[in-house]
């Protein structure tokens, strides 16, 4: 296709957007009138206007531009919106595949099966999580070669699914062709369970299974800590996971917590996640939150931006949760705009008054069990041994000290009553958790090594 064409179809493409929706939502866009200045992949380049017209498309617009192309080609292309940065790295790239496109690519590995938003030029990199950002990026470079799987873990809302998409969107912007497969693990469990149950042409279901994980050059599985104590479905996983380790596949896995964590889970499956490479996420720090608030309020308006106390006020009452703090920010946005005044410190702490007050409760009143077990499990493999291990009544010194320091952290965090805690920890009498968490209490206060131990386990729990 010669860029004239390209330009022809946007013109039709974006006449047709015009008709679709309201007058001032289009205009917001600032989308009309744009000139096409590369063609690469199969893709057709635009330059957003700036950054809020960008996001607004890539969140609501994308799917409906790239439904109108149908009717004008049958070529396999898509518009794709990109800041002026990304467009000037585009222009040195080159035509990966010269060959010509394929007509009707299969539906499944569209890039629409991943979010579109979520790209490296997105993910603002920080302390926290640049080693994982270096080996997503390496890995989407390169996929299959150095780092099989790649292994990333950490805590909620702290980018895991971001940047495993960012690998699928990088490799989908050099290639329209790659065949990248991305899948929440429960939808690969149901996907499976289902094939499996089929009561009609069992056979053909599952060989459609088959077809839809094997058929790829990319498989980004996430949450995967989702298999656990699902051993037929995890037996499937591990045929897979051969499958295409062996055909140099690249696959990329997250999960909340490090591979020898994971109670439940297959050991031969534990020992396959840890031989590519392992890398971790960790809360972010003060410096990236503000940095993150800076970018993410860009896309709210190109004219916004935040009073330096408004930032420090969200960036330090939102610590752990990077998509807490990007609820907080919405918050105060919205706040701003309903009441119509200006985005103030005042503001800021009325709009989100409730919301620090329930995460200030939320500590104090955990009252779910999966809390307990997950610093059980962190202090486990933080220590290298099980969590039978960890609650079990061995007393060697490799044992009791992890053993005190998670009954330490759950009295400490959440302020269980020690019977409880002791029923937690294998049915132990109350008295005997009360002088662990005392003396771990007290060591704190001299033993330096021990401090930094439950720092960093603190950290490891996003606390
Ligand atoms: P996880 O999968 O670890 O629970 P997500 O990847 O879903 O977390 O991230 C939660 C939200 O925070 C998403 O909206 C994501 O875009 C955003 N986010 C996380 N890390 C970053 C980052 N480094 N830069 C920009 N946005 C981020
Ligand atoms: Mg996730």
């Amino acid at each position: 296709m010669t860029i004239e064409e390209c330009q022809k179809l946007y013109d039709r493409v974006i006449g047709d957007l015009k008709k679709t929706i309201e007058e001032e939502s289009f205009l917001e866009l600032s989308i009309e009138n744009k000139k096409i200045s590369k063609f690469l992949n199969g893709y057709i380049y635009v330059v957003a206007e700036d950054d809020f017209s960008l996001s607004k498309i890539n969140k609501f617009y994308i799917k409906r531009i790239n439904g109108f192309i149908p009717k004008y080609t049958d070529e396999t292309i898509l518009f794709k919106f990109v800041s002026k940065d990304e467009m000037s790295s585009l222009m040195n790239t080159e035509e990966v595949s010269p060959t010509s496109l394929e007509k009707n690519l299969d539906d499944k590995y569209r890039p629409g099966n991943i979010d579109a938003t979520y790209t490296f030029t997105n993910f603002v990199v920080g302390k926290s999580n640049k080693f994982a950002y270096t080996f997503a990026m390496q890995t989407a470079e390169n996929p299959g070669k150095n780092f099989n799987p790649l292994y990333i873990f950490g805590g909620v809302g702290i980018g895991k699914t971001h940047l495993m998409q960012a690998i699928g969107n990088y490799m989908l912007d050099k290639d329209i062709h790659k065949k990248v497969l991305y899948v929440e693990a429960k939808e690969f469990c149901d996907d499976y369970i289902h094939a499996c149950n089929s009561q009609i042409e069992k056979q053909r279901k599952i060989d459609e299974f088959h077809q839809r994980y094997r058929d790829i050059d990319i498989l980004l599985v996430d949450d995967i800590q989702i298999l656990c104590g699902k051993d037929k479905t995890q037996e499937e996983f591990f045929t897979l996971f051969n499958f295409l380790i062996n055909r140099n596949k690249q696959i990329v896995i997250t999960c909340d917590r490090p591979a020898n964590a994971l109670e439940g889970m297959a050991d031969r499956l534990k020992s396959r996640f840890d031989q590519g490479l392992v890398v971790d996420i960790t809360p972010p720090d003060l410096d990236l939150r503000t940095d993150i608030l800076k970018k993410k309020i860009k896309t709210f308006s190109s004219k916004n931006d935040l009073p330096d106390d408004v930032l420090e006020f969200i960036a330090s009452s939102f610590t752990s949760n990077i998509r807490e703090l990007e609820g907080a920010l919405n918050r105060v946005m919205y706040y701003s705009v309903f009441n119509d005044s200006p985005i103030t410190l005042d503001l800021a702490k009325e709009a989100l008054a409730t919301l620090i007050k329930s995460q200030k409760n939320a500590n104090k009143y955990a009252n779910n069990s999966q809390v307990y077990e997950n610093i059980q499990s962190v202090v486990a493999a933080y220590y290298n041994i099980s969590v039978n291990d960890l609650i079990s009544s061995k007393r060697s010194a490799k044992i009791t000290l992890p053993r005190h320091i998670a009954m330490f952290l759950i009295k400490d965090l959440y302020d269980l009553p020690y019977k409880k805690i002791g029923s937690l920890f294998g049915g132990r009498d109350h008295t005997t958790v009360m002088s662990a968490v005392e003396k771990i209490e007290n060591d704190l206060k001299s033993d330096e090594e021990l401090k930094m131990a439950v720092d960093n386990i603190k950290k490891k729990l996003n606390i």
